[in-house]
């Protein structure tokens, strides 16, 4: 390719609404461009680049026996009804009407789609197992798009379901993949690690994430660098010990605490009350109904595993508005000793089990209890790990002190087991001659996002720095005249020639722009091998070879070609 021929609108400063490296540089680069918030088309190069981390995907699922279908991006309301999905993921769905009326779902993910796929054509044990994939574009009508590619309301993935007959057989499709998603993101240049994560919305039992460190990242990842732990924050725990128990103390006992609303008002003067012998006393509105959550002074509620592990499908914070009438007491002065209406559910942290003299809200403004027996003063619906991880608690398998880090998701494994295939008729006649739901599995990786991570995680002051395997162009030849018949150019063209036929992606910049310039663009674009012809190494029959990663190398014209195939190689 010609520099001239293609389109490479290259920039010296990034719009201001490009907060982070990997934002800038898709746009400085001349990579993307944005039509709308969230909504971006692709320019040449970035496609290119694109296309290559799709190909890397494909040979992979490929190679795990996955097969590639397309399905529509128009979906039937009606098998998101029958999957229960159409009201919990109502928030993300792009909702669209017909000329004459009917609605219509733009796709953000596919399970409804494949499953009813499966439903009329997968009958029998025999045609088990399958692994169907496709890339394709989604839509998500996320509330904050930000980040480019990283949260965009319409973006690239690819996504995997597997069938099978047994619960074995679907373990056997969900490490294949788990294997497969390794080898894609070391093949493009990702350092990215699996955790294990929150299976959210989707459903299913056993789910991993695979993350690549960025302080820009959108998530937090526990892990442990003793043992190799590793989860998402909202679904991370600890070795943290319970609540140490106390000699039994006297009985219940309410105070005047006037004014005293926070934790840590209540353990200074004259209260001295630790936060670690305090409940702290939250009330959700889960699927429209309250509930009350328990959680220790000192510790922070996750809202994801309260949504896991009480099964609702949304949660919220109740306004003082509703409290007041619910407990009799404004948000600082409650607990779940007394006025709990009895059909209010009590959820508490595990953390809190067998905790006794401890203080709580009275549900009487101004008011607390202390020597507050958890088991014999209050009625607990429900014991759960609530809590949030911090940094330095102990490792839930061995102990060390566990780390916490920021992280992109690039992609998410997930063992569905038969809620689709139940909720869709996804059956097929077992070997016993008894008709069962297969067992699935799902599987997705942010195409869009996967190629922002790269440049997130490949870049210096001067631009992007690409792994080979998936640089727009891998080598970049840079004649400093460009006359055709100057020595420089001909050399070029030459060089051009004998790369393209030895299977290297080569562009020539041919433009006649001043070496500076030239060199910045090539830099800031970041192809990973640029090739120098000026006048003063020609002349002394040398060529600069200078990889973006590397030290400029001085290398005979006639040795040129050879060394770029050694470091495309
Ligand atoms: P997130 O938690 O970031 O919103 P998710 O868990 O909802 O993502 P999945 O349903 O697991 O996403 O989708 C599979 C993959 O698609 C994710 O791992 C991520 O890489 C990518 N992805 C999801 N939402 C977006 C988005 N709005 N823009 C770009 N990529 C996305
Ligand atoms: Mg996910």
């Amino acid at each position: 390719m010609k520099w001239t021929q293609t389109l490479i609108p290259t920039l010296r400063e990034a719009p201001a609404d490009a907060e982070i490296v990997s934002h800038k540089l898709l746009l400085r680069a001349g990579l993307i461009r944005k039509l709308a918030g969230g909504v971006y088309t692709f320019l040449p190069l970035g496609l290119r680049a694109l296309r290559k981390v799709e190909q890397i995907i494909r040979e992979e699922m490929d190679r795990a026996g996955a097969i590639e279908v397309l399905m529509p991006a128009l979906q039937p309301p009606e098998i998101w009804e029958a999957s229960g999905r159409a009201e919990t993921a109502s928030n993300v769905l792009f909702k669209v009407k017909d000329s004459s009326g009917r609605q219509w779902f733009l796709s953000p993910t596919a399970e409804e789609v494949i499953t009813t796929l499966a439903a009329n054509e997968i009958n029998s044990y025999r045609q088990l197992p399958k692994n169907f994939y496709q890339i394709s574009l989604k839509f998500r009508d996320e509330i904050r798009p930000r980040f480019g590619l990283m949260r965009a309301k319409e973006f690239i993935m690819k996504d995997a379901y597997s069938f099978d007959a047994t619960d074995e057989g679907a373990m056997a499709s969900y490490q294949k993949m788990y294997d497969a998603y390794t080898r894609i993101f070391a093949r493009c240049g990702l350092k990215a690690f699996p955790v294990e994560a929150d299976t959210g919305v989707i459903g299913g039992n056993y789910s991993h994430e695979f993350m690549v460190p960025a302080e820009t990242g959108e998530n937090e990842v526990v892990f442990c660098e003793a043992c190799g732990y590793a989860a998402n924050l909202e679904k991370a725990t600890s070795g943290i010990p319970k609540t140490a128990a106390r000699e039994v103390g006297p009985a219940l006992e309410k105070f005047a605490t006037p004014g005293v609303v926070t934790i840590e008002a209540l353990s200074k003067e004259p209260y001295k009350v630790p936060a670690n012998r305090q409940i702290k006393t939250l009330v959700f509105i889960a699927d429209s109904k309250p509930i009350i959550i328990l959680i220790r002074g000192d510790d922070q509620l996750n809202e994801t595993k309260l949504l896991a592990k009480t099964g609702a499908v949304a949660a919220r914070p109740a306004t003082p508005e509703e409290i007041l009438p619910l407990l009799g007491a404004k948000p600082g002065s409650l607990g779940a000793v007394v006025n709990v209406p009895g059909d209010v559910k009590v959820f508490a942290d595990e953390r809190l089990q067998g905790a006794n003299d401890m203080t709580t809200g009275a549900n009487e403004d101004g008011f607390h209890f202390k020597h507050v027996s958890i088991e014999r003063d209050l009625k607990v619906t429900a014991w759960f790990d609530l809590r949030t991880v911090t940094a330095g608690e102990p490792c839930v398998k061995c102990a060390k002190p566990l780390n916490i880090r920021r992280a992109i998701e690039v992609g998410h494994v997930f063992k569905l087991g038969t809620k689709y295939s139940e909720a869709l008729n996804a059956t097929f006649l077992d070997v016993d001659g008894l008709r069962k739901p297969s067992v699935m599995g799902c599987y997705g990786i942010g195409v869009t996002r996967t190629l922002q991570a790269i440049i997130e995680q490949g870049n210096d002051k001067d631009g992007v720095i690409w792994p080979l395997s998936v640089a727009p162009y891998q080598v970049c030849i840079t004649p400093l005249t460009v006359a055709p018949d100057s020595q420089a150019m001909q050399l070029a063209e030459k060089f051009y020639a004998e790369l393209t036929a030895r299977g290297v992606d080569v562009i020539l910049d041919d433009r006649d722009e001043r070496p500076g310039v030239k060199f910045k663009d090539s830099e800031l674009v970041g192809f990973p091998i640029r090739i120098g012809l000026g006048e003063k190494s020609l002349a002394k029959g040398e060529v600069e070879i200078k990889p973006r990663n590397g030290a400029m190398q001085f290398v005979k014209i006639e040795a040129a070609v050879e060394a770029v195939l050694g470091l495309a190689a």
